[in-house]
């Protein structure tokens, strides 16, 4: 039987990719043991898993040598001691930092990546970027009302009527329509962009207004995924989005393209030009964000009092929720990897590093482009 270890998370120091009801589910295909402590601040501690069938383990290194197959979301290996073939399996962004995989491929390590999944009916169940995405979209709304000094939706009182916020998402991919979900529940008007032409459906049904900007190139000869927009046509959308930009109170920006740098809408000029203590969330900040004044990993107010978040570890402020879809995610992963062998397509997209090289075709493009 394969021994599957699961790391305490020292990158979103927060999340476990494995939680207990997945160790009994399956505890008959494989041996399970866990760096103590791992699943505390998900809400699991050491005795819920030794009660679901694994073993504690104190440290990182013996960890890493009492396991074949090493689960983590996105730690990265250290100065350890490897003392036999070892396998990595995260949630790493390899193809916007590559970087992140060096180390492993250093040591000889094979790794694997969910954020490589194809999108196919088989790996959705694995889709971590998706879980990640709806969680963000969601929590980014919570955190704008919050910061925002105005009240969201319609309130009418002794006092008056206080209107409802404008609330403008950026991006109507997973991220996107759950913003545009909870800020309706919450009562304000919504309005949303993307480039993909078959999101205006989806943003409709969820009774929000598509901004509708004619001439986007078509995003189906990317499966899907969104792809990067000719200057014409971004003009076009710079001087639409700067006069909606300027009308909202709250502004989530979700757009990414996957592999790329975000693209740009919300410019410097717009930010100055919006109203004082209008906020805006960048869940794009990671990959360079949506807005020109974005700083990753920082909150700023503007001199005119524009409330910018570019926290990249939003994940971890709501854990709880966040590991248990990730380890269900993780789990689904986990059960293909040890039902097959190497020749199946969700686990050749997945593998990043194989005998120390790159082997991933998506990543050795994205290399050969740099
Ligand atoms: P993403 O996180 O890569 O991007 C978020 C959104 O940003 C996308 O909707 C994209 O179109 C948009 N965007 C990119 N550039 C933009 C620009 N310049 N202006 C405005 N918006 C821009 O994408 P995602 O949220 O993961 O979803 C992309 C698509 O994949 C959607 O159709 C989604 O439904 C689909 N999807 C499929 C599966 C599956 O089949 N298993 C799973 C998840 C998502």
């Amino acid at each position: 039987m394969k021994k599957i270890g699961l790391l305490r998370e020292s990158q979103h120091s927060n999340i476990a990719v494995l939680i207990p009801q997945n160790i009994k589910q399956l505890k008959n295909d494989a041996e399970f043991f866990i760096e103590t402590n791992a699943g505390l601040a998900s809400g699991y501690t050491d005795e819920d898993y030794i009660d679901a069938g694994a073993s504690i383990i104190n440290s990182k290194q013996e960890l890493i040598n009492s396991s074949d197959l090493i689960m983590s979301y996105s730690s990265v290996i250290g100065n350890e001691n490897i003392n036999a073939a070892k396998t990595f399996i995260g949630a790493y962004d390899v193809l916007s930092d590559y970087c992140t995989v060096i180390p492993f491929q250093q040591k000889g390590i094979d790794v694997y990546s969910l954020n490589l999944l194809p999108r196919t009916t088989i790996a959705q169940s694995m889709d971590t970027l998706s879980s990640v995405a709806s969680i963000l979209g969601y929590k980014a709304v919570l955190i704008a009302s919050t910061i925002s000094p105005f009240t969201v939706p319609m309130i009418t009182g002794a006092g008056g009527t206080l209107r409802p916020a404008k609330i403008l998402i950026l991006g109507a991919g997973v991220a996107g329509l759950q913003a545009i979900a909870t800020a309706k529940r919450l009562g304000a008007i919504v309005k949303a962009f993307d480039v993909r032409k078959a999101s205006k459906t989806d943003v409709e049904s969820l009774g929000a207004e598509f901004i509708d900007i004619e001439g986007a190139i078509d995003s189906s000869i990317a499966g899907g995924y969104a792809v990067e927009q000719d200057k014409a046509y971004l003009e076009k959308v710079d001087q639409i989005l700067f006069d909606e930009t300027v009308n909202a109170d709250i502004i989530i920006a979700t757009a990414k393209i996957p592999g790329k740098k975000a693209p740009l809408l919300i410019s410097e000029a717009a930010v100055k030009a919006m109203k004082p203590d209008s906020v805006i969330v960048d869940l794009a900040a990671d990959t360079g964000g949506n807005c020109a004044l974005t700083q990753p990993g920082k909150t700023i107010v503007t001199e005119n009092r524009i409330t910018i978040v570019g926290d990249t570890r939003m994940l971890d402020k709501i854990a709880k929720s966040a590991s248990f879809l990730l380890a269900n995610n993780f789990a689904s992963f986990l059960k293909h990897y040890l039902a097959n062998n190497d020749d199946d397509e969700i686990l050749n997209a997945t593998k990043v590093i194989t005998d120390g090289k790159v082997t991933n075709p998506r990543l050795i493009a994205e290399i050969d482009n740099l």
